[in-house]
């Protein structure tokens, strides 16, 4: 398991702590249960002048789901691992649904009234909402981390390529095999600049070898616009040929490689916007914030021999990632955003027309959808324990989404809230495997 947080009576973040301690301090009554998600514990004393641990929170954005870590640099224990989930294509599609609504309103035969279209302005930086409510999420999730762990820097992850090094590939030596860090980011560029696949015969799903476009023998250079991507039989075949001479007979195929070999892969290479608003409302929160690149990652992950998940990605972000990573029992605690409920007064119909009563009251016997339960049902034919996510109904009788699946028709009877509704639903993940295996790609 993770490790467990702890505040002293101040709310004042102390280091982390083993769950057995974290149970003992609980059962001997010098502590008690803040919060459950992320767990932590409150002492009933002060500490003055704490001896705390600085961690750094590390930060791998992607645009379905985000790795977080909190790595000690000191020691590189992984104390928190967590993969949040965002809601973008929710809320995507929740705008569409709306405008759709609204366009059908206006087509109908309905009072006049004046158009208002050309009205509305878009401030600088604006993102659409699904972007928007990633980079709220991440945010909202370093502070509330900060509140309850001594964290003194993030790390993040800005670019896919780090473009100024390549550049320059004398400074950084003509290593461009596998196994170095300059090798790692000219491998991922190219291949995504090559799509994948083979430069010359197009296969794809197999092992491609880094290929000179110019023989390194015939005075090619390293430099990333002689690279290109090949199977091992056309890099066998073509040799130190020089490449017009090996594709004299499909000359389209020499064509488009000459000239995507000189295009330079603009999309990828800068910065993803969303990435970049991110990292400026990270430097907003007034921590140094370190910025890495996609390819430093993959080679602080692999050299490190860890899998490839999203939390793991996270803790291998940046060049302050330590030597030795300590994950061995750390289990991710899943996040997923799920909003605060919709403003919808009563349900509609596909072309917006109310179609059921007026919704209900939020609140049903102290509980409301999105409130994380704990049910013990201890007669009829739900016997069990359950615990997740709860949907209310104005009956009393609830739904609870739990790891395996929905259960339906519990009583509220039976439920007692374990972490009020805060726009997030959680599970614990599994926890880390002790011998790793080496991942390919
Ligand atoms: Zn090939």
């Amino acid at each position: 398991m993770s490790q467990v947080f702890v505040l002293d009576t101040n709310k004042q973040a102390l280091n982390p702590v083993h769950p057995p301690r974290a149970r003992w301090l609980l059962t001997s009554g010098k502590a008690a249960v803040f919060k459950r998600f992320p767990f932590t514990i409150i002492l009933k004393t002060a500490i003055e002048q704490p001896e705390v641990h600085s961690l750094r929170n590390k930060i791998d954005p992607g645009s379905q789901a985000t790795g977080l870590a909190l790595v000690n640099d000191a020691t590189g224990q992984v104390v928190f691992a967590a993969q949040l989930q965002h809601r973008g294509q929710a809320i995507k599609k929740a705008l569409d649904g709306r405008r759709a609504v609204r366009r059908g309103r206006r087509q109908r035969k309905t009072r006049y009234r004046k158009p208002r279209f050309a009205n509305r302005k878009r401030r600088d930086g604006w993102l659409p909402p699904s972007l928007a409510s990633r980079i709220a999420n991440i945010v909202t999730w370093v502070q509330r981390l900060r509140r309850v762990a001594p964290i003194t820097a993030i790390s993040q992850e800005l670019v896919k390529f780090d473009l100024p090094q390549m550049a320059t590939p004398e400074i950084a030596g003509v290593q461009y095999q596998q196994g170095t860090l300059y090798g790692y980011e000219v491998r991922e560029y190219l291949l995504e600049k090559w799509n994948r696949q083979c430069a010359y015969c197009g296969a794809q799903q197999i092992p491609l070898q880094v290929e000179h476009i110019q023989a390194k023998t015939n005075g090619g250079t390293s430099r990333i616009s002689n690279l290109c991507l090949a199977c091992e039989p056309c890099n066998t075949a073509k040799g130190k040929q020089d490449v017009r001479t090996f594709l004299a007979k499909q000359p389209e195929v020499l064509k488009r490689l000459l000239a995507q070999a000189k295009a330079p892969l603009r999309d990828a290479s800068a910065v993803n916007t969303t990435r970049w608003h991110l990292c400026q409302r990270l430097q907003a929160l007034g921590l140094p914030v370190e910025l890495g690149s996609g390819g430093l990652t993959k080679f602080n992950r692999v050299t490190r021999g860890l899998d490839k998940t999203h939390w793991l990605d996270a803790s291998c972000v940046g060049q302050s990632t330590p030597e030795v990573l300590h994950v061995k029992g750390v289990s991710p605690l899943l996040i997923t955003a799920t909003g605060h409920g919709c403003r919808h007064m009563c349900n509609v119909n596909e072309i917006g027309f109310p179609c059921s009563k007026p919704k209900g009251a939020k609140k049903v016997k102290g509980f409301q959808t999105g409130d994380m339960v704990r049910a013990v049902v201890t007669s009829g034919t739900r016997q069990g324990i359950y615990s997740g996510r709860v949907l209310i109904r104005a009956t009393g009788s609830f739904d609870i989404t739990t790891k395996q699946g929905r259960v339906e028709g519990i009583s509220h009877r039976f439920c007692t809230p374990i972490h009020r509704l805060d726009g997030y639903s959680y599970a614990i993940g599994a926890s880390h495997a002790e011998h790793p295996t080496q991942s390919a790609r």
